[in-house]
């Protein structure tokens, strides 16, 4: 991997390739509520995770609009902090999604977490509006939150979908682990995906293009975390340094587990 790899410009190199090759980009509101003929045209649907650093996902927003393309920006509890930026997101033309992690931080209380996710829930609406909820992955922890919907339903909280439940039949695609290939994601992948399989020959992001420019896949679900992806040197290598070690932090999790 370069260390031009998973920059800002790469990103935007990125976008304007798969508007080259025509896809259509889609929020993840906008995938389950407008019609959409599955079968023909080319779409892409753009989630972003923002686990940490936050103040990145305005870059990226910003990126996205000036290209006229709007994606799905999913906030962690801790964003509630800085409401302004979460309003700026919005504000340039994006979804935004609770980021929910209940079970864990409710250490499987299903009441607890109901009510974790019912206030949290009410802060972002007191923000901008919000459709859809996405897991997050909380990979050190021995919750699974998607368990949450083995008890409750998304009409519950007047949700239209879940960024892992709702969504089938793509080819999910995540920067996890700073790589597109899905070797390091614990939980990063869709029910029953086998994305392993598919994805195994994709590092860098150059491969990806590469790989969209070749196959024209025609149902992408693209996730990137923002706070992966910078500009300078300096960033880039703390980064990449945080990233390596929570890679051998996985690989002992799948030993431990296998
Ligand atoms: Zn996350």
């Amino acid at each position: 991997m370069e260390p031009s790899d998973f920059t800002l410009t790469q990103y935007q190199i990125l976008l304007y390739h798969l508007q080259k090759f025509g896809y259509t980009p889609l929020t993840v509101h906008q995938y389950l509520s407008e019609n959409i003929n599955r079968n023909s045209g080319h779409f892409v649907i753009l989630r972003h995770d923002i686990d940490r650093r936050i103040h990145k996902s305005v870059q990226f927003a910003h990126i996205e609009s000036q290209l006229n393309i709007s994606a799905s920006y999913y906030f962690r509890y801790h964003a509630l902090q800085n409401p302004e930026i979460i309003a700026c997101v919005s504000q340039l033309g994006h979804e935004i999604g609770y980021h929910y992690e209940v079970i864990s931080r409710a250490s499987g209380n299903l009441n607890q977490a109901k009510a974790l996710f019912e206030e949290d829930l009410r802060k972002f609406r007191d923000i901008c509006p919000v459709h859809t909820v996405c897991m997050h992955g909380a990979p050190l922890s021995r919750f699974e939150n998607l368990s949450f919907w083995e008890t409750y339903r998304l009409e519950d909280f007047k949700l239209s979908g879940e960024g892992f439940l709702s969504i089938q039949d793509v080819q999910y695609l995540s920067d996890t682990g700073r790589s597109w290939s899905s070797l390091h994601n614990l939980r990063d992948r869709l029910p029953g995906d086998r994305g392993i399989e598919f994805n195994s020959q994709l590092i860098s992001t150059q491969d990806l293009i590469n790989y969209i420019a070749e196959k024209h896949p025609p149902r992408l679900y693209l996730v990137t975390h923002p706070e992966r992806w910078s500009e300078d040197c300096i960033e880039w290598f703390y980064s990449y340094g945080f990233d390596t070690l929570c890679n051998v932090g996985k690989e002992i999790i799948k030993e431990f587990r296998g």
